[in-house]
């Protein structure tokens, strides 16, 4: 079966799912911590109903390269369907987590600069085992907090 999204080329939901399971039972074992972030496109809709489908998926395509080269090779990076990305940052607690979004954040800012189709996401972001000590609960927390960035006007990171 296998393990890319079509379009992206970065990892799929059901990989994403597998390994979070993985990390969580490593970090049980060993005591360890670890995060997730969901980043969702800012107002994708008008995107695509403005360039085209096409130059949407373009842009999905964008911002995928651009949220993996930020980050290690040890983090996973994975389409959690539609407009919205998640990443696994093992053995990474909240603080440092916060500052690899931001970072996303801002090389995603950044290169709107260079070009024609400008494009913001926002994120939600959760920790474990100070937001949840399931998977479930932990993405559930992330994804209230990418609600309230949303809500907050969008362009930001929310933690837990
Ligand atoms: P918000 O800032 O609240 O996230 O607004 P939004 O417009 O991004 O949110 P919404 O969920 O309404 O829209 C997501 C859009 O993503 C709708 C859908 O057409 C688009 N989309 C989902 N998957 C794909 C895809 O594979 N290709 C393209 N081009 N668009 C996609
Ligand atoms: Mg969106």
């Amino acid at each position: 079966m296998s393990v890319t999204d079509g379009l992206t080329g970065v990892y799929n939901h059901r990989y994403f799912q597998n390994q979070i399971e993985l990390e969580l039972s490593r970090a049980q074992r060993y005591d360890l911590n670890f995060s997730i972030i969901l980043i969702d496109l800012d107002k994708f809709k008008k995107i695509n109903d403005t360039y085209g489908h096409i130059s949407g998926d373009r842009i999905l395509k964008r911002i995928s390269k651009q949220i993996s080269n930020t980050l290690r090779k040890t983090d996973t990076v994975a389409r959690y369907g539609g407009d919205e990305f998640v990443v696994l940052l093992p053995e990474t607690g909240k603080e440092n987590a916060v500052s690899v979004a931001n970072r996303i954040r801002g090389n995603i800012d950044k290169a709107n600069e260079r070009e024609e189709i400008k494009i913001n996401v926002s994120i939600g972001m959760a920790s474990y085992p100070d937001n949840g000590v399931y998977s479930k609960d932990l993405v559930q927390k992330a994804d209230s907090a990418l609600y309230k960035a949303k809500e907050e006007s969008r362009n930001r990171t929310c933690a837990a």
